[in-house]
């Protein structure tokens, strides 16, 4: 990875940004724009703000967004127990564009210094947006290649939680690294991403710049399962 710099501040409340941040610039231009920028030495007018990332608890106004959706009055936590990052990443069409991931509070600054790891390998990430805006549904998300954390729900035709259920794992890229066990692949839309043999940037394969940025923080790749492959799952617990 290239030398990096990570601003992860904790805050009470999010200064709220969606949507594109900026496109590279031309040093002169980032530096007026940012407090630190950072160069790409091959590539001419090449330069882009460091990473940052800002950790802040569940305000009441998103966890009334939340209710109902994401989160449930039965769930295995406690809204108290959880934290929203607002965080930079690369689009596919090498954008910087603001994201935001519900995780577990104890899990918040593992998972900002990821996503910064991943930042400065410009990981293309194709959206990150709160799972509340799919209504809670995780086919929704997956179906529009959303990477997403927390979301209080049971394992797919199980009634057990789902670790998400807890924000300790995290989906990257769901269309793009779906479900697979045997023939049935989730989401049934993302099958032709299940032939592994032609990965394209964005997708995640054993022991990539990806995995290492995860595993450096103690967190593991649902790709290493044996029986079911969970191409775009990532959790604290292993599981
Ligand atoms: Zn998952």
């Amino acid at each position: 990875m290239l030398y990096c710099f990570m601003l992860i501040t904790h805050a009470k409340t999010i200064d709220w940004k969606e949507g594109l941040l900026t496109q590279p610039l031309s040093k002169e231009t980032c530096e007026q724009q940012f407090q630190m920028c950072k160069c790409v030495a091959e590539k001419e007018n090449y330069c882009f703000p460091e990473y940052s990332a800002q950790i802040a608890p569940i305000s009441e106004e998103l966890k009334t967004k939340m209710m109902g959706k994401s989160f449930h009055e039965n769930c295995p936590v406690p809204v108290e127990d959880l934290s929203t990052i607002q965080l930079q990443y690369w689009n596919p069409e090498g954008e910087i564009y603001w994201g935001h991931i519900t995780v577990a509070s104890v899990q918040a600054d593992n998972v900002a210094k990821i996503f910064g790891e991943l930042y400065y390998e410009q990981f293309p990430i194709t959206s990150m947006k709160l799972i509340y805006e799919f209504k809670g549904s995780d086919d929704a998300s997956m179906r529009a290649n959303n990477t997403s954390g927390f979301n209080c729900r049971p394992i797919k035709n199980t009634s057990r939680w789902s670790h998400h259920s807890y924000g300790q794992a995290i989906d990257i890229n769901p269309l793009w690294n779906p479900w697979v066990r045997g023939n049935t692949v989730d989401p049934p839309e993302g099958k032709e991403f299940a032939d592994r043999s032609n990965l394209q940037p964005g997708m995640i394969k054993a022991g990539d710049a990806t995995v290492q940025a995860f595993e450096k923080y103690g967190w593991k790749w649902g790709g290493y399962w044996k029986k079911t492959k969970d191409y775009q799952h990532f959790s604290a617990t292993g599981r």
